[in-house]
């Protein structure tokens, strides 16, 4: 098989991707190989199938009419499991072959499991597709107890609708505490104040030594030698990026795939973007950035690129943005958290909290709970690297109505 535009990976960054191709070059042959049996839908939404909120086929984006009338022939089922670049060509699990004059890898991230004494050997849920959403809700439907291993965004979000399901849930993170790569400590402590209220157990600042079964469930013995035994065990101690079948192809990799700032590899005619590539960070080295919007923004750049778009602009470097709701409450976080030579404002009260972290009249980071700023023009503060002195202490003391003006001016 072959195909002038080869893109694997069916999510954010490959529809991207193919979007911008298709806005220069109307019928070169496209195609996307995706190991998923399913149409496109987002890894942001499985929170919400667990929950119920949402059902599994009323989530995708993009169906079959979008693929037809667009010219894409969407290849689910398609396990690619190795890249030859000198022949220019794929191999799927199935043995098919598929020839490529341009190739974009998109295959995200999947979980990271730690090294844990016992862990193989006791069922446990992972959160990454949508089987996982589906089996997790199940399984929920089932246990009147669960240990969430990890609290990060994603374990926060399962703990919260096990939690609403009437589950008892604990808590277990080996940091001091949840959500520590986005919140500084007085944050979190809102936060987990809010799950304790909501009746989730938090042990913060504790691992898993072991784990054993126990029943159709498990019995974990903590770094500190107490036991919690539940039906159900959810694993959420991050994710690495789905690079495994090109260890053989000489494609170079750090964190994640190296690419230059028009998303392309050292290998000829292959690109890497969203959860995948590791790119240009803002301020400085390469980070593999895993939201939404930076796949989004590299898929565009990539499959530009690839379409030979002479408009493509370089990537200007990744900012984190995270929006998190919880109990009903909000919490947002863009940017850094802080930094050498940078100064900070913080405000807040018992249930709120305000970090604005500023260098040189610039805005480097936000972070707020119960306290509103749209992330989106924050987002774009940073990016454009606003200069805020003359209107600093009008930004501290009110960053939503502030930032709303100044882009209200800029942005074009
Ligand atoms: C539960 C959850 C909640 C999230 N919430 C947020 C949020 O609120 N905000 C936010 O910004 N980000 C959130 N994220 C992260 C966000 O979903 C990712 O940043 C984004 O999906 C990355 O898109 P991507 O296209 O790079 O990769 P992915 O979405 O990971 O998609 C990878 C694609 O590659 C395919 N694939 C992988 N390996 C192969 C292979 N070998 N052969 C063929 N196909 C392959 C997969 O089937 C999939 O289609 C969340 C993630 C999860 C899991």
């Amino acid at each position: 098989m072959q195909s002038k535009y080869l893109i694997v990976g069916s999510s954010h960054a490959a529809l991207e991707a193919a979007t911008a191709i298709r806005l220069i070059d109307a019928d070169g042959a496209l195609t996307l190989l995706t190991r998923d049996a399913r149409l496109p839908y987002s890894p942001t939404i499985l929170p919400y199938v667990v929950s119920g909120r949402s059902q599994p086929d009323n989530v995708v984006l993009r169906d079959e009419a979008y693929f037809k009338d667009n010219k894409i022939a969407f290849v689910p089922g398609a396990d690619v499991v190795a890249l030859d670049p000198a022949q220019s060509r794929l191999r799927l699990a199935s043995g098919e072959t598929w020839q490529y004059e341009r190739l974009l890898i998109a295959t995200g991230a999947a979980p990271m499991l730690p090294k844990v004494a016992g862990l193989k050997d006791v069922p446990f849920h992972v959160l990454r597709s949508m089987d996982d959403a589906i089996n997790l809700r199940q399984a929920i439907g089932q246990a009147r107890s669960a240990i969430v291993l990890g609290a990060g965004l994603i374990g926060m979000h399962a703990a919260e609708n096990m939690a609403k399901a009437k589950i008892a849930v604990t808590v277990v993170e080996l940091q001091p505490h949840a959500l520590a790569g986005y919140f500084e400590p007085k944050a979190s402590a809102i936060i987990e104040r809010t799950f304790a209220r909501n009746g989730v157990t938090m042990l913060m600042g504790q691992t898993f030594q072991s784990v054993q079964r126990q029943g159709a469930g498990c019995l974990a013995t903590l770094a500190d030698g107490t036991t919690v035994a539940a039906d159900l065990l959810l694993v959420c101690t991050g994710v690495k990026p789905n690079t495994g079948f090109l260890d053989a192809s000489g494609i170079e990799t750090d964190a994640g795939i190296l690419v230059d700032d028009l998303m392309r590899t050292n290998l000829p005619n292959v690109w890497a973007a969203g959860d995948v590539a590791q790119a240009r960070g803002f301020w400085g080295g390469k980070v593999v950035n895993g939201i939404l919007p930076n796949a989004v923004e590299q898929g565009r750049i990539a499959g530009a690129g690839m379409a030979d778009d002479a408009g493509v602009q370089p990537f200007p470097g990744a900012v984190p943005l995270n929006t998190y709701s919880f109990f009903g409450q909000q919490a947002i976080s863009v940017g850094r958290s802080g930094g050498p030579g940078s100064e900070v404002a913080e405000g807040g009260s018992e249930d709120s909290y305000r970090h604005i972290v500023l260098k040189d009249g610039h805005l480097v980071g936000i972070a707020t709970i119960n306290d509103f700023v749209d992330a989106g023009i924050m987002w774009q503060l940073i990016l454009r690297g606003t200069d805020l002195s003359p209107v600093k202490a009008e930004f501290i003391a009110n960053p939503q109505l502030t930032g709303r003006r100044l882009m209200s001016q800029l942005w074009r």
